[in-house]
């Protein structure tokens, strides 16, 4: 991504700190009915009396998206990736125009407005000029454009751009992944060198654990950006793992916060502010997630020779389906078996690709299981720890929950499980691992 260096601050004479170009994002609840949009508009613009430069990114309105999903599907049940994108993209075009209008409405009232002028914009990803590869729904932002958006703020209009969206090279409309808002935000910021990005959301922070899921779960007040890749990255939706990528690379601090109370939420911020140690190094594990909705493939009958597995899981990486959990099986009689999840939104395009192969691999048989989640327990103090991921598996044992594949690293251990049992699996590594006692 192109960057350019900061805005060009302009120091107000009075004011006791230099001002703060403040991107702010607000997620579907935030803006799911006309009174939280009013609250946002209200939000926005005490935010900017305070005397900063403050930049909106919103979502589509809590459950619209879904919606539009659920629309396409009924037509074609894997649609045609050019036409889903335009038509998912079009819930956050309703929400930045809701948006903008209430701001430009308080503004009125509050006597901001002068002759026909606006404090607030909005903006859609192809009108700022936010450049993404063509790999449909899951498209990668490649540039900013921010010329507009520096004339915008320096007129002290408040752009309210649309998340989740830009366009391609051949000016299709694209999206960037579910959750993807949160990734324009951090990439706004970091186009835009902004001093802070506040992500609004439906908790007041980031969690020891899903808060929906666990009564127990902790507030963590301080969070470095590779503990937070680790959780995003299995299945803590708070922040989509991309936008944390970003913000690690261009140092950007972020603020996960409430947009229902002023509390301070959370901070994602670089290792070396958190001291010594970071939040987790001071606990064998730190934090549990789950990631419901995967599906997982079983492939018999595969021939033992070389080039096997890239005869698989190339076509399946070509068509941009994330695939995880990986085992194969030690061959007997000489055929192997190879399994494999991946996410329910992949599951049909990965089914569609697998039939294909069955040219290359006549003998192949595709077993499928559905409804299942992948339980995780994350913490970089585990690496010097013996015996965590026995405890794990000792803990789901006690509670009768079966694991059906096992993947671990230096500072996770995942299991696969059935989705309803991934509440209590959640409650009972929660406890087990002692993080209801988190300060
Ligand atoms: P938004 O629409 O604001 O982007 P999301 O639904 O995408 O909100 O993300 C917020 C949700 O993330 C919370 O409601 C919560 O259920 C879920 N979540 C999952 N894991 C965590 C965690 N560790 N900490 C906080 N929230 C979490
Ligand atoms: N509206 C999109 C979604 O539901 C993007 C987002 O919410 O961040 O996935
Ligand atoms: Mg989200």
């Amino acid at each position: 991504m192109k960057l350019n260096n900061g805005l060009q601050r302009v120091m107000a004479p009075c004011k006791k700190r230099p001002m703060a170009l403040i991107v702010q994002k607000f997620g579907g609840t935030s803006v799911g009915t006309i009174e939280r949009i009013r609250h946002v508009a209200r939000w926005a613009l005490d935010s900017q009396a305070r005397g900063d430069d403050i930049v909106l990114v919103v979502s589509a309105m809590s459950g619209e998206t879904n919606r539009l999903v659920e629309l396409a599907t009924q037509l074609n049940p894997i649609p045609y990736s050019r036409e889903y994108d335009m038509l998912i993209a079009s819930g956050e075009q309703v929400a930045v125009g809701l948006v903008s209008l209430a701001i430009n409405t308080e503004a009125e009232k509050r006597g901001l407005l002068k002759d026909g002028s606006y404090r607030s914009r909005p903006l859609l990803g192809h009108q700022i000029g936010i450049l993404t590869d063509s790999i449909f729904s899951k498209a990668r932002i490649q540039e900013i454009n921010t010329t507009l958006l520096r004339r915008e703020i320096a007129a002290g209009v408040i752009p309210v751009i649309a998340g989740f969206q830009g366009v391609d090279p051949d000016n299709n409309i694209t999206t960037l992944g579910r959750g993807g808002s949160d990734t324009s935000a951090v990439a706004i910021a970091a186009a835009l060198g902004a001093d802070d990005c506040e992500i609004y959301t439906d908790v007041d922070g980031v969690y020891t654990t899903d808060p929906r899921m666990c009564a127990d779960a902790r507030k963590i007040a301080r969070i470095s950006y590779e503990e937070m890749m680790e959780l995003a990255s299995l299945g803590a939706k708070v922040l989509q793992i991309r936008s944390v990528e970003i913000a690690a690379k261009y140092k950007l601090p972020l603020h996960v916060r409430s947009s229902f109370n002023s509390v301070e939420g959370t901070r994602v911020v670089p290792q070396e502010m958190l001291g010594q140690a970071g939040v987790m190094e001071q606990v064998v594990v730190a934090g549990v997630a789950a990631d419901v909705g995967q599906v997982k493939f079983t492939l018999q009958n595969l021939p033992e020779r070389p080039g096997v597995a890239a005869a698989i899981f190339g076509p399946l990486s070509a068509s941009a389906i994330v695939v995880d959990v990986i085992v194969q099986d030690v061959p007997s009689n000489g055929l192997l078996t190879i399994s494999f999840t991946v996410g329910k939104g992949d599951h049909l395009k990965a089914r569609q690709v697998l039939e294909t192969l069955k040219t290359t691999f006549a003998q192949m048989k595709i077993v499928e299981e559905a409804d299942l989640a992948k339980v995780s327990i994350v913490g970089v103090g585990m690496q010097n720890h013996p015996g965590v991921a026995s405890k794990m598996f000792t803990l789901l044992a006690e509670k009768s929950i079966s694991i059906k594949l096992i993947t671990t690293s230096e500072i996770k251990v995942s299991c696969l499980i059935d989705a309803a049992q991934a509440k209590a699996a959640v409650e009972c590594l929660h406890r087990g691992f002692e993080l209801h006692r988190v300060e």
